[in-house]
């Protein structure tokens, strides 16, 4: 069997590594001149790190990141709204791990060169057409100036394009990205570790919100730390979709004043960011879908299940999609109703989870806090309930398939032994 997948991202390369663990043949394009490690802060929930684990990589991502132990939420006022343990600290057998995504990328493509060989990676072809043709998939490409550069055929074809799937739009065309008016500004910069030193803190509401963690240990000490903010911009058309576009670090500033709290600057991070690092993205998602495979075609990750940045999940579970297909292709070799078989056992949790990410998943809380005492609180539960609290903890988790008992007492996607790292 050969299979053919689009896209070289975490989805597309992860999902190499699986088939290639399970002894199935595959190659990945992508339309990039060159695959380089881009990108800033990404998490890996333990779902996604048992799997990686199963890989033989827990131990390099866990060099690499952070293995973060808590997640606290905080008002605007820098009050503590609600904290809990994560990864080892919470109880599972694997970490959360924060991480660079480019060092991710980088791991992935490492562990594919190593294991599959060079040529398993093919850059500059650009996805532009496929077809389905008896028990063959046709892929045609154009080389980074446009022009035709040839032709692939497989048994299978995985869409694993990301956000602006050229396979996803072949069976939903005209599909348009969903923008719900908020930018991000994002930041990468290198700081003094606060709080535990590896604590995720989501600070603020629906219309000003911080998300920020620690990716990588510095020798120096200190900790290279990614950041997030929120803001509404005027309505009209979202501002150009492009990982690298560079924002307006002082407009980012005026919205943040005052945000400086005894347990963090926020303010003063985001200042000490340099300008060219600082960056710019339209909150964009896309509606739900109700199929993922169609014959011998489906899509993974961002291309599947494309969803608001909320309880960092995107690359979690493109990792979780690889390996829940590997597992189908395992139970059944037949192409087709192995892609049923994946698509049936992903799809409507993921959907379910494009659906709460914009209603905020686990950061309504914050939300909810912001509405009930905008001026802050004497004590967190005059304003929410412990109940209420540990109801949408451990709702959005079970909901995203990475509470402590689900990652623990199941068996691995693939069964094979793994070892935490
Ligand atoms: C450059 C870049 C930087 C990112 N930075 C961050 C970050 O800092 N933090 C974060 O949380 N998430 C980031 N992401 C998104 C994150 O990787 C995804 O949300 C998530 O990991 C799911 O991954 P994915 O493989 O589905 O999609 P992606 O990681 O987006 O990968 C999709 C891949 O498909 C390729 N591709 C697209 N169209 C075609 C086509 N027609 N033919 C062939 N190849 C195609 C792209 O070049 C890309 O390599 C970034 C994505 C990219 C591409």
């Amino acid at each position: 069997m050969q299979v053919i997948i689009i896209g070289g991202g975490i989805a597309g390369l992860s999902q190499a590594l699986s088939l290639h663990q399970i002894g199935v043949s595959c190659r990945v394009y992508d339309a990039v001149p060159a695959l380089s490690p881009l990108g800033y802060g990404i998490n890996l929930q333990p779902n996604a790190i048992r799997e990686l684990s199963a890989l033989g990589l827990g131990e390099k991502l866990a060099a690499a990141g952070i293995l973060t132990k808590e997640l606290a939420f905080y008002n605007k006022h820098g009050q503590l709204i609600w904290t809990e343990p994560r990864g080892r600290a919470a109880g599972y057998r694997w970490p959360q791990i924060s991480i660079s995504r480019g060092e991710l990328h980088k791991i992935l493509l490492t562990a594919i060169h190593e294991r599959l060989g060079r040529d398993a990676v093919v850059t500059g072809h650009r996805l532009t057409a496929f077809e389905q043709r008896g028990d063959a998939v046709i892929a045609r490409f154009n080389d980074p100036s446009g022009r035709p550069v040839g032709a692939a055929a497989g048994d299978i074809l995985i869409g694993a394009d990301g956000i602006h799937s050229a396979v996803r739009q072949h069976f939903y065309q005209g599909e348009k990205a969903v923008f719900d008016g908020y930018l991000h500004y994002r930041g990468i910069v290198e700081a003094a570790p606060y709080l535990t030193g590896a604590s995720m803190a989501v600070v603020g509401h629906r219309s000003h919100r911080a998300i920020i963690y620690p990716v990588m240990q510095r020798p120096s000490g200190k900790v290279m730390i990614n950041w997030l903010a929120y803001t509404r911009i005027p309505p009209g058309a979202p501002p150009l979709e492009a990982w690298d576009t560079v924002a307006d670090k002082q407009a980012c500033l005026e919205q943040y004043k005052g945000w400086t709290y005894p347990w963090l600057d926020v303010h003063g991070l985001f200042a000490a960011t340099p300008d060219a690092d600082v960056l710019q993205l339209p909150n964009v998602d896309r509606d739900p879908i109700p199929r993922w495979s169609f014959g011998r075609v489906t899509l993974i990750g961002d291309a599947a299940h494309p969803m608001q940045p909320v309880g960092a999940q995107a690359g979690s579970q493109a990792v979780v999609d690889g390996r829940v297909l590997a597992a189908a292709l395992m139970a059944t070799r037949d192409p087709v109703e192995a892609l049923t078989r994946y698509q049936d056992e992903r799809i409507a949790a993921m959907n379910d989870m494009i659906v709460r990410n914009r209603n905020l998943g686990l950061e309504s809380i914050l939300q909810t806090a912001e509405e009930r005492a905008p001026q802050g609180f004497a004590h967190i539960h005059d304003v929410l309930s412990q109940q209420e609290l540990e109801h949408t903890a451990i709702s959005f988790k079970r909901a995203a398939g990475f509470d402590v008992e689900t990652v623990n007492s199941r068996e691995s996607f693939v069964e094979r032994p793994s070892s935490p790292p």
